[in-house]
């Protein structure tokens, strides 16, 4: 690292020094306001006018949901790269037990996954850059390094994995070199980080299956087609003959959650439902799978007489971190909270995130902050009804996330043409 691009790291820390108390109102408002997947309109409105008072020019997207706003930092050169900052901000549709003041003040929602919380770390770059500007206009924090150019996304419907693919579809990313993202960990300390190259989360597609047979008396199943023995042996056999279809060493899991039929103890019924989620983390895995699904499929048929149709639904790929952008954000953290408390995350999770959404148009990485007030165990997990996090973190991932974006837009930037090339 220069030493310019240092004297520009120390200049931001005294930017995001005095922010800290108001990430926290951010994020108590937002917290006491929830908005489920899809109608964030009020958030989205909270969030724009933030960022139109900071100066910037906030872009609304279709339906009045998700908010996007580019921002300096400094003055940047024509040829810096634009750097995404990508934060969610939907809540859950589940109660909030806890008893602080800034509980959710709307029945039956609940910001129990942080997205308040990244919310608020994202707008805080924003905070910073107005900051800095304020303070290059009086002439203490002019540093000679290029500027850096952000666009903080704030997308709505994360949980139902849809609103990163909104807002893709309505350009978000156009002239985007890189994206970061953050997700808050109730499983680590405050302050603690776990970067990880590679996949993060899994590749998770929902499958539907319908069982058909022919309805009849209890009694008399020989005079039937029994669709619920058929969706019995079909469950039976996914996850007897799933696990063994690949290598045992490559994470993979299978679950049907939801299953549906019959009207009484004593009839056989015409049909019953079944919907499932396949989770994997390699590409191959994924698809020997999905065909493997289909085999157990047609030997359901065969044994059963049955007729079983299927489907997959909702795609949604693994986040992929980036190596290079997956370094900025392990420095940065090593900068912010220190070597000892940033670890390697040794194996990604079976869980999806939407970010991966966007890595299909640019390349990205995100990091997980730990959030769990020390004291108290179990942690607060996310999605529990009393989740809450060490709001110390907020400043923590502002800062993270600025640094990781000036180290990148150093490391981005073209380079000047060689001496032997003129
Ligand atoms: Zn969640
Ligand atoms: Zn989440």
């Amino acid at each position: 690292m220069t030493e310019d691009t240092n004297r520009v790291l120390a200049d931001l820390d005294e930017c995001v020094a005095g922010l800290e108390a108001t990430l926290i109102e951010v994020r108590r408002h937002l917290h006491a306001h929830p908005e489920p997947s899809g109608e964030e309109v009020r958030t989205t409105e909270f969030l724009a006018q933030q960022l139109a008072e900071m100066g910037w020019e906030p872009r609304v997207y279709r339906n009045g949901i998700g908010v996007s706003a580019d921002v300096v930092l400094g003055r940047p050169s024509d040829g810096a790269p634009l750097i995404a900052v990508r934060s969610d901000m939907d809540a859950l549709r589940m109660p909030d037990e806890k008893a602080v003041e800034y509980r959710s003040q709307y029945e039956g929602l609940n910001h129990a996954c942080g997205h308040d919380a990244h919310a608020a770390m994202v707008l805080g770059l924003g905070l910073a850059g107005a900051a800095w500007r304020r303070h290059s206009e009086t002439e203490t924090l002019a540093g000679p390094v290029d500027g850096v150019r952000l666009r903080l996304i704030f997308q709505p419907a994360e949980e139902t994995s849809q609103g990163a693919r909104w807002l893709v579809e309505q350009g978000v990313l156009e002239g985007v070199s890189a994206i970061l993202g953050i997700h808050v960990d109730p499983e680590r300390l405050a302050g603690q980080v776990g970067i990880r190259y590679g996949a993060l989360t899994a590749n998770c597609d929902e499958v539907a299956f319908v069982v058909n047979g022919h309805g009849g008396h209890a009694a008399r199943p020989h005079h039937t087609i029994d669709s619920v023995a058929a969706a019995a042996q079909l469950v039976g056999a996914l996850y007897q003959f799933l696990p063994r279809s690949v290598d045992s060493r490559q994470p993979s899991v299978f679950t049907i959650g939801e299953i549906k039929g019959g009207y009484a103890p004593n009839v056989i019924p015409e049909r019953v439902e079944l919907r499932g989620s396949l989770r994997t983390t390699d590409p191959h895995v994924r698809e020997t799978l999905k065909r493997r699904i289909g085999d157990i499929v047609d030997g359901i048929e065969e044994v059963s007489g049955a007729r079983v149709r299927y489907e997959f639904l909702n795609p949604l790929k693994a986040v992929y971190n980036d190596p290079q952008i997956a370094a900025a954000l392990e420095e940065a953290a090593k900068q912010v909270v220190g070597k000892e408390n940033v670890a390697l995350i040794n194996r990604p999770s079976m869980g999806g995130e939407d970010f991966s959404i966007y890595l299909e148009q640019a390349p990205g990485a995100m990091l997980r902050l730990g959030c769990s007030p020390p004291g108290v165990e179990p942690p607060l997990f996310l999605h529990s009804q009393k989740f809450d996090l060490d709001e110390r973190v907020l400043s923590l991932g502002t800062r993270i996330l600025l640094r990781a974006a000036v180290l990148l837009t150093d490391r981005l930037r073209p380079s000047p043409p060689s001496a032997q090339e003129e």
